[in-house]
């Protein structure tokens, strides 16, 4: 039970078929780059989650066959015997914990694109498959059909043998065939599997009776669906046929995991959704079901989540962003420490692991993938190694997480920040449109500071390299950021273009300093993550005539990464930004630009009384360079290390500046290591 009575009811036990879940806290399955090529860092997290309070703890997607092979993503795989001793590593880990274990069996179907199996990809009909590729899935015929049932089958045993407590059955993000079945736009079959819904729905019934009859007994099964396709009448909805789906089938699952489909609208980030927002579209489930339902929405209050529970929404709080932001979430909650809780921010830099095929990251959590690898647990560091006392100097995010995780250490820490403010540049990012919730990865550190006796912080002190010699601190980390440039160097031009001193050029930094344009803007985007596509947008809502012209063949392309890039490109669209692709600069004056073509160089002249470049970031490292050439007088100042950690050292997203961090802290008077010093997944060792 919580430490306040009003949470006791989140701690109540679940019934999910013959299994037993000790609260309602659910991590529902998430993809996390690690899969089956990193599995002892993935044992290792998920065991975090489980230690961390969450009663049942799901795998990623996990590919059942050869056919359904999504490399290079790297997902969970079960494809034969031998893939089971992996399983039960995770499996034990998530038990030492007594929480359940589930498993997401998936056959990718027309997603699937067979790289590394080099198997034909399976279709609901002849099509090709999702991903650009010159890959083509063919339509299931009934042999193949019955094989997939099989697999499947086969796969829920060797699951059951792994030890996993819930067995799910997959249909949604449309990532599984058997929603591509379901989908009136991908199934124009017309045997007994296409049609009408009942025989559109056969395939997914039919996998689930197989599952109950092999495994149900031993195990829970329950179902994960996406009630809406966010796509009008061309998807399935949750007034029509996503309702149909679940008052067919409403009480053979043993749990209903629901959300939205696809990947992009269930993980919607928080520029572009709030918090909860998917209950609209899965409200209804809990009146069509006696079973337990599941559902997400970036749920980080326990007050939210004790409202869905009471008013009938949801039996369990289904989270998978939340529970990499903090996997103690529950914990948290149960011994009543809600301003401990790191509350996930809503970026989805976590997905851009999985997309980038690289293991997770998250900019709230840098231990998130890290558990085994560096030994990094996301509550626990050890004590400080020495009485030595360091001056971290910059309050963005990597001066606030290294002095967060120093002053958890022990250290006596002393934060020195210029600004009138903590926070850097997490304060001014935030106030670009749709990004308030980054503000948290500030108000957390900001908060843990305060409760610290070891930490100091001082505000408006703006340190020269005689004030830090003269300091007294034996070790300086120097967090002092960095800066746009405002040149027009980037990736693509490495020197100034001509006429740059004619035109009024700003960089991102002015307009989050709140300069006001007027008239007409060009922004040159020659970065391609968030910047440019929120600069424009910003600049759009000051009432200025914007041209975006970008070196990219689409804006913001990075963000495909983060699952938004379509957003902010229809989002710009309708704002009435003018959208150039695969142009850059090549000159500039007053009053105009010009501009040439990626491929054929042609030049054409753009009219702009403002010129904003989003090219690229410097570290704002002069003092550190001072620091560095003063090597001389470190012994009389009682100095014995200077560092320089977060954007100062290299500029890049919040994430790594919020890693740098906390690496610097973890590292602090740890024994010099030679060579690659994390544990790598290498057979034999
Ligand atoms: P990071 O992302 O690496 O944490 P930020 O740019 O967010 O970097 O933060 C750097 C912070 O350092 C800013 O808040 C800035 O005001 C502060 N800063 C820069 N130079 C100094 C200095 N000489 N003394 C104290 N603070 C500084
Ligand atoms: Fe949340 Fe961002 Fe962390 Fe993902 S990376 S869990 S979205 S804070």
């Amino acid at each position: 039970m919580s430490r306040y009575p009003r949470y006791d009811i989140l701690f109540e036990p679940v019934k999910i078929g013959p299994k037993t879940a000790r609260n309602r806290f659910y991590q529902v399955p998430h993809c996390n780059g690690m899969g089956h090529r990193y599995p002892s860092s993935l044992a290792a997290m998920r065991g975090v989650k489980a230690e961390g309070g969450w009663a049942v703890v799901s795998t990623e997607e996990v590919e059942i066959h050869p056919s359904t092979d999504v490399t290079p993503y790297n997902e969970g795989r079960l494809w034969d015997d031998r893939d089971m001793p992996y399983h039960k590593h995770v499996v034990d880990a998530i038990h030492a914990h007594n929480s359940l274990a589930a498993i997401e069996l998936t056959h990718s179907g027309h997603h699937a694109y067979n790289g590394y199996s080099r198997e034909p990809a399976l279709g609901v009909v002849d099509e090709p498959i999702v991903d650009p590729l010159p890959v083509y899935a063919r339509a299931m015929d009934r042999s193949d059909i019955k094989a997939f049932r099989k697999w499947h089958r086969d796969a829920a045993l060797r699951a059951r043998d792994c030890g996993y407590d819930l067995i799910y059955i997959y249909c949604g993000h449309g990532l599984d065939v058997r929603q591509q079945f379901l989908s009136r736009r991908f199934n124009t079959r017309s045997d007994e599997y296409g049609g009408s819904l009942e025989n559109r729905v056969r395939l997914l019934r039919e996998t689930m009776e197989d599952t109950l009859e092999a495994v149900g007994h031993d195990c829970a099964v329950p179902i994960r669906f996406a009630v809406d396709e966010m796509m009008g009448e061309d998807g399935l909805t949750c007034e029509n046929e996503g309702r149909d789906v679940v008052e067919m089938l409403a009480e053979m699952p043993d749990l209903w995991d629901v959300n939205v489909s696809d990947w992009d609208n269930d993980s919607l980030t928080s520029r572009f959704g709030d918090s909860g927002f998917q209950d609209a579209f899965t409200g209804f489930v809990k009146q069509v079901t006696s079973k337990p339902v599941v559902g997400v929405g970036r749920y980080t209050s326990p007050d939210a989540m004790v409202s869905l529970i009471k008013r009938g929404a949801l039996d369990m709080i289904g989270a998978a962003r939340p529970s990499i932001a903090d996997p103690f979430l529950p914990k948290k909650i149960e011994e009543g420490r809600i301003e401990d809780i790191r509350e996930c921010i809503g970026c989805n830099i976590c997905v851009t692991g999985d997309m980038t095929a690289v293991p997770i990251r998250c900019t709230q959590n840098p231990t998130m993938g890290e558990e085994w690898r560096r030994d990094w647990h996301p509550e626990r560091i050890a004590a400080k190694g020495s009485d030595a006392n360091v001056l971290v100097i910059g309050g963005g995010p990597a001066g606030l997480e290294a002095a967060r995780a120093l002053g958890q250490r022990g250290y006596e820490t002393v934060l020195a920040e210029a600004g009138a403010s903590l926070g850097g540049r997490v304060n001014r990012e935030s106030g670009l449109p749709g990004l308030t919730q980054w503000g948290r990865v500030r108000d957390y550190r900001e908060y843990q500071i305060q409760q610290m006796g070891a930490v100091e912080t001082y505000l408006e002190s703006r340190l020269s390299v005689d004030d830090v010699l003269g300091f007294g601190a034996r070790h300086i980390a120097v967090a002092t950021g960095a800066s746009w440039r405002r040149d027009t160097i980037g990736r693509t031009h490495k020197y100034s273009l001509p006429g740059l001193n004619e035109a009024r050029v700003f960089c991102p930094d002015d307009i989050m300093d709140g300069v006001q344009l007027e008239g007409t803007a060009l922004v040159y985007d020659d970065e391609h993550f968030y910047m440019g596509g929120l600069v424009a947008e910003a600049l759009v809502k000051q009432g200025v005539a914007v041209t975006l012209v970008t070196t990219a063949s689409e804006v913001s392309s990075f963000t495909h990464n983060t699952l938004e890039q379509h957003r902010i490109q229809k989002t710009l669209l309708e704002m009435g930004v003018e959208i150039v692709t695969t142009h850059s600069l090549s000159s500039l004056s007053a009053g105009h630009v010009r501009i040439a073509c990626g491929y054929t160089g042609r030049e054409k002249e753009i009219a702009a009384e403002n010129v904003v470049l989003v090219t690229a970031m410097t570290p704002s490292a002069t003092l550190y360079k001072e620091l560095q050439a003063r090597q001389e007088d470190w012994g009389d100042a009682g100095i014995q290390s200077v560092t320089a950690i977060g954007d100062c050292l290299a500029p890049g997203t919040i994430a790594a500046a919020v890693w740098s961090g906390h690496r610097y802290a973890r590292t602090l008077d740890a024994p010099e290591q030679e060579g690659v010093w994390f544990k790598r997944e290498i057979v034999g060792v």
